[in-house]
This record gives structure tokens, sequence and C-alpha cells, in this order.
């Protein structure tokens, strides 16, 4: 396996290849250092494509997962090959372009204060990117130097005029980069899926300046919400190989060596029919209040909330 799949191997395989035993990614703790979180749900026969499509019919199914008693990060002990994740990725589907765009300005507004204190800011690596509408939030900013990385074609082809030019289609590969080159490293709700985010964090830490900083969110296995639902909640998913909480995150960052690191909830701020297509309500009542909001004029209303997600911010030294 090369260190790009090592690194990037992101989303986890479908269970149709040969499972293998994961240690804690976080840490490394073996599993007799775990708590059980949830037992292993998988049913192969709806196991498809549509498994890693990002906008899909929540299916529940997930690996073994534990919660690792040394660093409190939820993870699969068991995991597909990760030679298979390209395919994977490229078969998933992206949030369209107005959801991405919320998203992005939901980032960069509660990015302010950090951003704020990056003076040199030539260098920007945004791991993921979709349609790149976060880099085009930065270039607002005026930062320079933008590249966007992203395995989906389909994302790329979405994305606007002024910033394909800076999206490079693939995994993330560090060696294809200086090291030190980058002001800022951003990385939106893509650790959960890589099967080694020490590498991918300690990778960062390498391309970054010294006084650079590194974003990124990712789910809180213990907001409240995500808590209620257990089992339910939408993060517990077989594309999830971990599930941070903030002090697993916070633990993941300082092993690489960066300094700083904060980490805070924050709210979304989405149009409301997107929040309707997120709740879990069975279809005929999505329809009914689908129906009902498009009819009041309320669908394009926008509407911050916080679901459980963590925002970090950590500097380089
Ligand atoms: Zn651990």
């Amino acid at each position: 396996m090369s260190s790009v799949e090592q690194i990037t191997g992101a989303l986890n395989a479908p269970a149709r290849s040969k499972l293998v035993p994961r240690t804690c990614p976080v840490c490394g703790a073996g599993k007799q250092e775990s708590k059980l979180f949830t037992p292993r749900n998988i049913d192969p026969a709806r196991l498809n494509a549509l498994s890693f499509a990002s906008r899909k019919v929540p299916e529940f199914m997930s690996h073994e997962l534990v919660r690792c008693l040394r660093c409190d990060v939820v993870y699969a002990c068991e995991s597909g090959d990760a030679a298979e994740t390209g395919e994977a990725y490229h078969e998933a589907q992206f949030d369209s372009s107005e959801e991405a765009r919320d998203a992005a300005a939901s980032y960069a507004l509660t990015l302010e204060s950090a951003l704020a204190t990056v003076t040199d800011k030539d260098g920007v690596l945004d791991i993921g990117t979709g349609t790149g509408t976060f880099l085009q939030q930065m270039a607002q900013r005026g930062f320079t130097g933008l590249v966007g990385i992203e395995p989906s074609p389909a994302a790329i082809s979405a994305a606007d005029e002024d910033i394909r030019p800076s999206i490079r289609m693939g995994l993330f590969d560090p060696a294809s980069f200086a090291s030190e080159q980058f002001a800022l490293i951003s990385c939106f709700m893509t650790l959960e899926h890589v099967h080694d985010p020490a590498a991918l964090v300690n990778a960062c830490y390498g391309l970054l300046k010294p006084g650079g900083v590194m974003v990124v969110v990712v789910h809180d296995w213990r907001a409240w919400n995500n808590r209620i639902l257990g089992r339910r909640s939408p993060i517990v998913d077989i594309e999830h190989l971990q599930l941070f909480s903030s002090r697993s995150v916070t633990t993941l960052f300082n092993k690489a060596g960066f300094v700083q690191v904060d980490c805070q909830s924050f709210r979304n701020r989405y149009r409301l029919e997107y929040w309707c297509k997120l709740l879990p309500l069975p279809g005929g009542l999505r329809t009914a209040v689908d129906k009902l909001i498009k009819r009041t004029g309320l669908a394009d209303h926008k509407i911050a909330m916080n679901v459980g997600n963590l925002m970090v911010v950590a500097r380089k030294p």
C-alpha cells in the first residue's frame, strides 16, 4: 500500500472486502482498552453505492464501534481494505452548490477571529474542497495561493469558473506539495472517513508554515443531539471510521505537535428547506412539511442551528 493510500485511504470500504482489525486511530490503544459503543450492524444486501452518497436516506448501518478509554475517540475496530476507498469516493455525491455555499459561509464566519491572526495569507489548502466554496470565501478575505483537493469529478465540474482551476482532482497526497508551503489548511467533515487521521494531521503539520493554522470540522459524538439519537444518529454510519469528541480531537492535534488547539461547537446556517430534509421524518410527512414551507415562502429562510459539530483551530508553533 502506498503512503498516499495509507493517509488518504479515505472512505471506509464497503463490507464486501475482508475486514481488518484496527487499533485506536488517535492514541494507538488496543481494543482491550475500549468499551463497546455500538455493535456491528451491516446488511450486505442493503450495502450498495448509495451507502457512500452524502445525500441519502440514513441506513443506520455501521461497523462495530468502540470508545477508546484512553482518548475518548469512538472508532471502528474493524474496517475494509483502504484500496477500495478511491472508488467509493468517486461514487459519492456532493452537496448541492447552495448548501455547500451556506456551509462554507458558516465556517468562514466562525473562523473570523482566528483568521484575523493569520498575517501571512499566502497558501491555502482545502482537503475535500467539493465545489471550492470555502476557497472562494478565503479569496474574499485576501488569501492567495489557493489549492483545493477533491476526488469527485462531479463536484469539480459544478464549481464556479473562477475557482475551478484551483481544484485538483484526486486524493490528498502530501508528497505533491513542498513542506511549509501553506499558511492555512482546512479539512471539513472528512477526518471521520480516513483510515489514518493521525497520518493526515501529521502530514498537514509538515505542509504548514511556522505560525500556520489548520482548521477542521468534525461531528461531536458527545453533542446532546447525537447522544439522544444514540445509534439512530446519522453520525453512526458505515462511512465513519471514527467519531471525535472535544477531548479526542484535541489529543489528535496535540500529538501532531500543534499548539493553541481551540475546539468549539458552532452554528451552521442553512435554508429551512435543507434543515427539513435532514429531519428524521417518514416520507409522506416530509413531503407535506416540504410543501408547506414552500407555499408559505419560508423555504429560503436561513436559520442557524448547532447540530453537534466541532470546529478545531490549531496552530503550528
Ligand atoms: Zn485512543
